[in-house]
């Protein structure tokens, strides 16, 4: 059934041709126990492997059943070697961390069997080896000759013609070897079996014919015993490949299988996630902190601000308040937001004290806060609050502050004018974080609405175009107020020549006009007075005309109501800077022009350029990450080539291989991203303290799976990587550079 005709073997060695063996005519038949011997480098081996199909020939023909296989492919050997023949090595070839039983069922699941209908199977075969006992004994804790049982156990389970064993014996005792052929011999009776043996008088008894061969040739070839020829084919049945369900089976068990190697690449993934991971975070971050690093010199630079007004460009109401209140993310409204972007000065009478600062609403704080006295009751009340380290004032006896009575000073911050206000309460402000403001010793002061409407009307003033109109005539004077100007009067300083032409301005009308972003107002008066140097003290209390003079004065509460903060603009603070575009589309949808803050805030121009620079580096650190895993995890399954080498011999092909290494290597890949999750949730349950707040911050539902994805796609990448180098050498380099 097996013939060579004037086969021959070379071997190409850099350049270097060896013959294996040459111009070979052999025939062989069912139930022959063929014994080969010849001195070392003869070619036996050569011989063997050439006839087991896992090693190619280059000049004769060998026929299998009459079928000539001079043209097979890999595959077609791939295939030959499943349907005819089994192997038995002098090193075995057993998976070591298999058991007797799966190193058995791993050639039965190979060759398409189920797991159910193996069992009994195996079980068989163990007995017919007399190894039923150790079948859960690792194959590692085996003698020798308990494995070359089990190999020969495993080599029937193919149920193929011909068995081919390469010096069987070679590493047994005498008395384990002879059992050893005693076995082959039984077997040989319906089967083809070929050994090759040093020790011929070993074997002598048993065997039906001997092969000597030469320096490559066949020297000698007696038959001892005939036999019976009338089996001369065997009909093979045809094989299945491996159930998916079984290539997953093994996969896994081939994941946890040996332990170490298990848990260095384990690790070595886990490296892997938190590698990807951590480095998305960091960039994220990077991009988040320099987003807020802007500054802008209009506006209070909170990179959580956004600035609406109304389409329509009327007054907020309770409602709009309202819907914007019930968007989820919002923080709070600042009403008298203008006030957000100027800070005021104020200084007490004896001009000793000279305070600096932004006004806030005393809602911004609780009674708990105040170091010292109470919190306002009245328009004319403040708190003040400080940073007592770096505040000139509060670092040193700040109770003096405490019922001093503070004004407003001038546009120059000369000179006090307008209203007194009395600190009632001191708030001290901790050092402990760092606050460019707190440094320079500024102040924030805190007061009810009127006060914050006070000074809102104060700032509408300074940012408002004001025109009068006398005679038809355009004249553009500043105004002042005093509850010593009736309403509907006005008082001019008699120096405005070009009003008062023969100081004749008494009596004329005068309309003023107001116009800002926000609105345009007018208010009709009438000019009653001058005033002089002299006469302002009389006129309106005022000292210091060469300070207050050149104004127009009128009513107070008049030029409240016209420079009023009729709430045509408020702020939105959000609470996290991952809500605020989200936030800002919803106050669009609610029919709101808005500005987020953040995105007027000046940069540099280096950003994008950064940006661009920083996608190339997390390219590079992907691809950098991808080398060095797999560098380690090559490493590490060095010690898997002889499993992947084992599976050829059993008949795997090369498909079904790299199957079951990519299932191997995603089995682990999973758990660790699994053990990564697990990590994570236990250090935002607060079980584990480890310092992961950035990451865990930038990670959403989107990136864990992409980072899963990652992972899935770099161990699957390795492991075709891993299958190309397995399969670059021949079975039998690849055997033999393990052995
Ligand atoms: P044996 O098994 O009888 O000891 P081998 O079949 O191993 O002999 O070797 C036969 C000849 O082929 C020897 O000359 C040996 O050096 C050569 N040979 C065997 N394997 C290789 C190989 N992989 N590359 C080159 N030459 C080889
Ligand atoms: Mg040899």
């Amino acid at each position: 059934m097996l013939k060579l005709k004037n086969v021959a073997k070379f071997y190409y060695n850099k350049g270097l041709i060896t013959s294996g063996f040459s111009k070979i005519n052999l025939e062989f038949k069912i139930g022959e126990f063929v014994a080969i011997t010849g001195a070392s480098g003869s070619g036996k081996s050569t011989l063997l492997n050439v006839l087991s199909g896992l090693d190619s020939y280059e000049e004769g023909e060998m026929y299998i059943n009459g079928e000539e296989t001079s043209h097979y492919t890999e595959k077609d050997f791939e295939e030959y070697r499943r349907k005819y023949v089994s192997n038995i090595f002098q090193n075995f070839n057993l998976v070591n961390s298999y058991t007797v039983y799966q190193n058995i069922e791993l050639v039965l699941l190979l060759n398409g069997y189920n797991k159910k209908e193996v069992k009994d199977k195996i079980i068989e075969l163990l007995k017919k080896v007399d190894m039923y006992k150790f079948k859960n004994t690792k194959v590692s804790k085996l003698s020798g000759g308990q494995k070359q049982r089990v190999a020969i156990a495993r080599a029937l389970a193919k149920e193929t013609p011909i068995i081919i064993a390469d010096e069987p014996t070679g590493s047994l005792d005498s008395n384990s070897a002879s059992k050893i052929i005693q076995l082959l011999s039984y077997l040989a009776k319906d089967k083809l079996v070929i050994i090759v043996t040093h020790n011929f008088e070993q074997v002598e008894k048993y065997v039906t014919r001997k092969i000597i061969m030469n320096d490559g040739k066949v020297l000698e070839d007696v038959t001892l015993t005939k036999v019976n020829n009338s089996k001369k084919d065997i009909v093979c049945n045809d094989f299945k490949t491996i159930s998916n369900i079984n290539k997953i089976r093994l996969g896994i068990r081939n994941a946890f299988n040996i332990k170490t190697k298990f848990l260095l690449i384990l690790a070595v993934f886990l490296f892997l996630i938190f590698a990807i991971s951590s480095e998305y975070s960091f960039n994220k971050n990077d991009e988040y902190l320099e987003s807020i690093d802007g500054y802008n010199y209009y506006f209070d630079s909170n990179p959580k601000r956004i600035i609406a007004k109304k389409e329509n460009k009327t007054e907020f109401n309770e409602l709009d308040y309202q819907n914007i209140n019930n968007i989820i993310g919002v923080n709070n409204i600042i009403k008298h937001d203008t006030l957000l972007d100027v800070a005021f000065s104020f200084g007490d009478k004896n001009d000793e004290y000279y305070l600096y600062g932004h006004v806030r609403d005393v809602v911004n704080i609780k009674a708990e806060d105040l170091s010292y006295g109470r919190m306002p009751s009245s328009k004319n009340e403040i708190v003040i609050s400080g940073n007592k380290d770096y505040n000139y004032f509060l670092s040193d006896h700040p109770e003096k502050l405490l019922n001093m009575e503070i004004l407003t000073r001038n546009d120059y911050q000369e000179i006090n004018t307008g209203e007194a206000f009395k600190i009632v309460g001191i708030i001290l402000e901790e050092s402990s974080n760092y606050d460019f403001l707190n440094y320079m010793g500024n102040f924030t002061f805190y007061g009810n609405d009127e006060f914050l409407e006070y000074f809102s009307a104060k700032t509408i003033d300074t940012y408002s175009t004001i025109k009068q109109i006398i005679n038809n005539k355009d004249y553009n004077y500043l105004i002042r107020f005093s509850n010593l100007v009736p309403k509907g009067e006005a008082y001019i300083d008699e120096t405005f020549s070009d009003i008062c032409k023969d100081d004749n301005c008494k009596n004329e009308d005068m309309q003023l006009n107001i116009n800002n972003i926000y609105y345009s107002s007018t208010l009709n008066l009438k000019i009653t007075n001058t005033y002089n140097n002299t006469s302002i003290k009389k006129l309106l209390n005022i000292d210091n005309y060469e300070m207050v003079g050149n104004y127009i004065y009128i009513n107070d509460e008049e030029y409240f109501n016209l420079f009023k903060d009729k709430n045509y603009q408020i702020s939105i603070i959000v609470n996290d800077d991952t809500d605020l575009y989200r936030v800002n589309n919803e106050l669009n949808n609610l029919g709101l022009d808005t500005l987020v803050i953040k995105d007027t805030f000046y940069s540099t121009g280096t950003k994008e350029i950064m940006g661009l620079f920083k996608d190339f580096l997390m390219i590079g650190l992907l691809i950098a990450l991808f080398f060095i895993t797999h560098f380690i995890i090559k490493l590490i399954l060095k010690s898997r080539n002889t499993y992947y080498a084992i599976l050829r011999i059993l008949g795997s092909s090369r498909k079904v291989s790299k199957h079951l290494l990519t299932i191997e290597l995603l089995t682990v890949s999973s758990l660790s991203y699994l053990i990564f999750l697990g990590i994570i949730m236990l250090t935002q349950y607060g079980v584990l303290k480890l310092n992961l707040t950035t990451m865990i911050k930038y990670l959403g539902l989107k990136e864990y799976i992409i980072i899963y994805l990652i992972t899935t796609l770099m161990s699957y990448l390795i492991s075709l990587r891993y299958a190309r180098k397995l399969f670059k050498d021949s079975t039998m380099n690849t055997i033999r550079e393990e052995v």
